[in-house]
This record gives C-alpha cells, sequence and structure tokens, in this order.
C-alpha cells in the first residue's frame, strides 16, 4: 500500500469489527430527495442549458450534450455521391456491441439480409465491459411484476411503463435465449441459476458469469455474428450521418472509413442504431467506465432526422469508480462488491450509507462525504472514500472475495494491489445515460425506418437505471428492433437517399441564430485523435 494511505487505512480496520455489526437502514425518500438535490451532479444547474432547437427545443441537458445536438454535420457542402450506394441492404446496424450484435441475429431470423457496420472491432463495447450481471426474475419467490416495481421505484417514477413492462416480461424468455447460444452464468451444485442482490431491488435477481457477465455475453454474440455467414460486419465504419427519402423516412446511412476517410453510402430499408453511450463526454469533468468509443454518436444523428431524445438531462455516475492509482482513475469497481457485503467507509472510518441504496443516492452520499472533508485526497488531487473490500472474506471466510470477484482481483493486481487484503479508493465515475433516443416497445421511434436499441434509447429506466437492468435492456430490445426491422424491410421498397434532412436542420439552426461549435457525432474523444483531427476540425 502507498505511504499516504497507510494512516487512513490503520483508522478503516481499527472500526471493521464494529462496522460489521452496524445495521444502517435505508433512507426515507425525503431524505434520499434532500442528498440527491444537493450533491448529485444532474442537480448541478450551472451544469446545464437549454436546447435551442430542434424536436427537444427548451429542453435543459448539459453542456457537452447541447453542443453535439446542435453540432453541424460532418457532411458540409462537398458533394457526395448518393447514387452509387457501396451495399444495398434490407436491414443496416449501426454497432457492435451488445445490442448491436442481437439486433443483427434477430433481423437475420427474419429473413433479411443484414449489414452489421461498428465503429471499432465487432465487441469493442461497453457491453464487453460489464461486469455485475443481468436482472431476470427466475426465483420462486420474484415475478415480473416485482422487477417491474423495483425498476419503477429505482427510476424514480420516470420509467416509460409500457417498455418497461416489455422489458421484465420478456426477461426470462431472453435468459433462455443467451443459454441456449451459450452464456455460461453461474450456477449452483444442482445447476440451478445462481441469483445475487442489486442494489435497489427488493429481490436477488442477478445473474451472473462472476463478475465478467458482458465478456461472456459478449463472447457468444459475437461468435454468433460471425458464425452467421449471411450477416455482413464491416468494422472501424461508424456512421456519420442518416440518409433520408422524400417522406422523411431513414434510407440508409453515410459511414466513415476510419483508416482512409473515405465515405461509405448504404442504402437500407430499415435501420437500427445501437451504438451505446456517452460516458467519452466526461460530462461534468467526471472520469468514466465507458470505452473509447462511447461518445453518444446516436443522440446527435438521430437528432438531425428528427426524433425527440427523452431525459437527455440524467446521467448515471456509477458511484464506485477507482481514482487511485491514478492509471486506473475512472475504472468501474462493480456493484457486485457492494451486493457481496463491502462497506463505504470515509476518512474517520464510518460508514454513511447503506451501500445497497440505489445509485444515484449512493453516488450524492459520496460526493457529500468528499465536499465535507470527510474524503481521502491522492497525491494528484482527487478525493475519494474508502471501498472496504477485505470485510468481506472477515465475513465470510478466506478466499471469497478472489472466488468471486476473479475480473477486479486481475484489474488491480496488475497496480500491485490485492483487493482481498487492502481496501481502494473509490469516487462516482461517468457510467450510463439513463435517457436517449425516445422508442416504442420494438424500439421504432417516430422516424419510419429507424429503430433504437440499448444504451442509446431512453425512457425504460426513467432517470436512474438499476444494475444489471442494462444487460437485460440491450438484448430485450435488440431482439425486439431486429425482430421489427425486418418485418418492416420484408415489406418495403428502398427508398430514395438524399441529405433532405440537413437541409431542414441547418435551417432551423439559422433561424435559432445558433453557430455551432463543434461538428457531430464525435466518433472519439479528442485525446485519442491525430492531432490533426481535433473536434470542429474533419470528422
Ligand atoms: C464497465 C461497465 C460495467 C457495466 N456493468 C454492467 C452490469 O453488470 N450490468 C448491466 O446491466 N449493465 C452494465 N453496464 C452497462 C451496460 O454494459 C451497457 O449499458 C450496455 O452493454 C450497452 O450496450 P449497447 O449495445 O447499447 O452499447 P455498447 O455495448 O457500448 O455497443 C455500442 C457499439 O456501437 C459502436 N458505435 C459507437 N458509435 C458508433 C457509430 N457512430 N457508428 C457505428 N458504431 C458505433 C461502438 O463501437 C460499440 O461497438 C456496464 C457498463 C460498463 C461500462
Amino acid at each position: 500500500m502507498d505511504d499516504f494511505l497507510k494512516e487512513y487505512a490503520a483508522v478503516l480496520e481499527a472500526t471493521r469489527a464494529h462496522r460489521i455489526q452496524e445495521a444502517l437502514p435505508l433512507l426515507r425518500d425525503s431524505d434520499k430527495e434532500e442528498v440527491l438535490t444537493r450533491f448529485h451532479p444532474d442537480y448541478k444547474r450551472e451544469a446545464y442549458r437549454a436546447i435551442r432547437f430542434g424536436p427537444n427545443q427548451g429542453d435543459e441537458t448539459v453542456h457537452e450534450l447541447a453542443a453535439l445536438l446542435e453540432g453541424d454535420s460532418p457532411l458540409g457542402t462537398e458533394a457526395i455521391d448518393l447514387s452509387q450506394p457501396a451495399y444495398q441492404v434490407d436491414v443496416l446496424v449501426l454497432g457492435g456491441g451488445g445490442s448491436g450484435a442481437t439486433a443483427a441475429l434477430k433481423a437475420r431470423e427474419g429473413g433479411q439480409s443484414v449489414l452489421l457496420a461498428t465503429k471499432l472491432r465487432l465487441g469493442d463495447s461497453n457491453t464487453v465491459m460489464a461486469e455485475g450481471g443481468i436482472q431476470v426474475a427466475v426465483r420462486e419467490d420474484d415475478s415480473p411484476v416485482q422487477h417491474f416495481v423495483d425498476a419503477m421505484h429505482g427510476g424514480h417514477y420516470k420509467n416509460d411503463p409500457a417498455l418497461l413492462k416489455v422489458m421484465v416480461e420478456d426477461a426470462p424468455f431472453i435468459v433462455n435465449w443467451l443459454d441456449s447460444l451459450g452464456v455460461l452464468f453461474d450456477r449452483d451444485d444442482d445447476g440451478n441459476l445462481k441469483v445475487k442482490k442489486g442494489g435497489g431491488t427488493s429481490r436477488a435477481r442477478l445473474l451472473a458469469c462472476k463478475d465478467y457477465t458482458g465478456l461472456d455475453l459478449m463472447r457468444v454474440l459475437k461468435d454468433s455474428v460471425l458464425n452467421e455467414e449471411s450477416i455482413r460486419v464491416i468494422e472501424f465504419a461508424p456512421a456519420i450521418e442518416l440518409l433520408t427519402g422524400a417522406d422523411g423516412a431513414v434510407t440508409g446511412a453515410v459511414l466513415r472509413n476510419l483508416d482512409t476517410d473515405q465515405r461509405i453510402v448504404v442504402q437500407a430499408k430499415s435501420v437500427i442504431i445501437a451504438t451505446g453511450g456517452i460516458g467519452r463526454l466526461h460530462i461534468q469533468n467526471f472520469p468514466t467506465s465507458n470505452h473509447f468509443g462511447a461518445t453518444g454518436d446516436a443522440l446527435p444523428l438521430c437528432y438531425r432526422v428528427g426524433a425527440r431524445l427523452t431525459y437527455p438531462g440524467t446521467f448515471q455516475y456509477h458511484p464506485t469508480g477507482a481514482i487511485h492509482p491514478e492509471q486506473m482513475a475512472g475504472l468501474l469497481v462493480t456493484e457486485a462488491i457492494r451486493s457481496g457485503g463491502a462497506h463505504l467507509v470515509n476518512r474517520a472510518g464510518q460508514r454513511f450509507i447503506n451501500e445497497l441504496e440505489a445509485r444515484d443516492v449512493v453516488c450524492a452520499a459520496i460526493i457529500r462525504e468528499c465536499m465535507e472533508g470527510r474524503g481521502i485526497e491522492t497525491p494528484l488531487g482527487r478525493h475519494g472514500v474508502w471501498l472496504d473490500i477485505p470485510v468481506i472474506d472477515t465475513m465470510n471466510g478466506e478466499g471469497v472475495v478472489k472466488r468471486r470477484y476473479p475480473g477486479m482481483v486481475r484489474k488491480y493486481g496488475r497496480h500491485g494491489i490485492n483487493i482481498a487484503a487492502e481496501p481502494v479508493l473509490i469516487y462516482p465515475t461517468l457510467h450510463y445515460q439513463n435517457g436517449g433516443v425516445q422508442i416504442g416497445t420494438n424500439g421504432e421511434t417516430e422516424i419510419p425506418g429507424l429503430y433504437v436499441a440499448g444504451e442509446a434509447s431512453g425512457g425504460v429506466h426513467g432517470t436512474n437505471r438499476l444494475m444489471g437492468n442494462s444487460l437485460l435492456d440491450i438484448i430485450v430490445f435488440g431482439t425486439r428492433a431486429g425482430q421489427a426491422a425486418a418485418e418492416r424491410a420484408a415489406g418495403t421498397e428502398h427508398g430514395a437517399l438524399t441529405l433532405a434532412h440537413l437541409e431542414q436542420f441547418r435551417a432551423q439552426m439559422k433561424a435559432a441564430g445558433v453557430t455551432p461549435e463543434t461538428t457531430s457525432p464525435l466518433l472519439l474523444p479528442n485525446y485519442v485523435r491525430r492531432p490533426s483531427e481535433a473536434v470542429g476540425n474533419a470528422n
């Protein structure tokens, strides 16, 4: 352990025996409200501004996202030949994470030709990084209704009930499908699925593959896509603009070859956007748990063709992001560790919140501890609190941490930290976009031909997603969007390929007196771009 931590760690160790006996009650709703409004980043008004034009005109969102939504397309005035598309397919899927792979498989099952185009390699995504698990009501003392109630409560009753209903009801079928593809869920000695409890839930319903659930999910989904020869995959080819027909329907997309900068025109009868979340915008300067391609590309792409966003101003800051050592800043420490009994502890050695409160409440409580001087400062000026992981072995016997959380043991082990023996410093990390493109129960948007699935969509989780509900969301709505897109394609002809929506968008921008700050989608954060490609330059 680094020297600067030893003094604080001694305080923490001195209170461990006492803390194990301590039962911290869950907060009353009024107390939750208070800690959220005072400390949660979503309530920091100066971080927000109104969107000045477009379908969400007048709605508030963070400056970073507002700039993207009001940003201009990288397709400037230069001529782009739309008359000779490089590909003509029934269904175009954008995004190679869990929702995109699922949508591609299901669209193909519907008998349609499918092209999956993705920004990086197939599987480079947030899905592959998911650790804790997927929520499914499988136990006798549980039900989809109970799952619905928990998710509604966690989402502050802002969830779209129709979306949530289909998500919890489809869940048992989804787990059967994943099982049939070969996902290796943890099971007990009798072969029954093991369940764990997640924050904000009344029942244990979290299915996991140790602490690398997303890796295993993505492994089988990726294999299934690659084994399906009729699904064509193009990598390193992000979408930079959608194409629309005369009636405003989406009819294809323009991709950019990241190696050659060449534009690739794709004509499709249905387009499914499954491009994931927004963590790499580093909203309010937070570090992030997200992969490098998570730049919220769906939001400006869909906004420009007239699709509405739902809750564009709410984000999930996961309570336990690593802050030390510096190389790990932002990396997720899975919630499964808190579910397993780890304590959150301030510099005085005290627990300050029930660790299984919903994420937003835990996040706000950690920020409160740090702002009120009860945090610990790292040599590089980050503030955080302890996550006492060794207490899990103290309570359950030696070896439990290593057995249950091999992924986390390895991640910290690379930096010489043995989490079974040492506490770690954590602070909230930007993790998830609660809102996104507004969809119906089949992933459809208000724009004909345009479907959205997974983290890019919004509504099902209200303003705060519970642990394990995103992996479920991406498979449920990936499935539904894939099926619906295939069905539409089966009964539709190819539409014209135009950029008419851009003319309208630019006219709205001009009428609102807005000079765009940037081009969008962003594609990659500035710090991984070549210097010649910083934001505002070529995209
Ligand atoms: C570290 C971590 C741990 C998590 N743990 C859990 C958990 O235990 N349980 C849970 O339920 N949820 C968890 N989540 C959340 C969950 O993993 C994600 O919300 C979910 O996997 C998102 O899936 P997706 O398919 O929507 O997006 P992603 O999996 O991120 O896939 C998006 C894909 O789109 C591609 N893309 C992006 N932009 C473009 C573009 N312009 N054109 C083409 N392609 C593009 C990306 O490269 C990527 O391949 C976790 C998230 C993280 C980051």
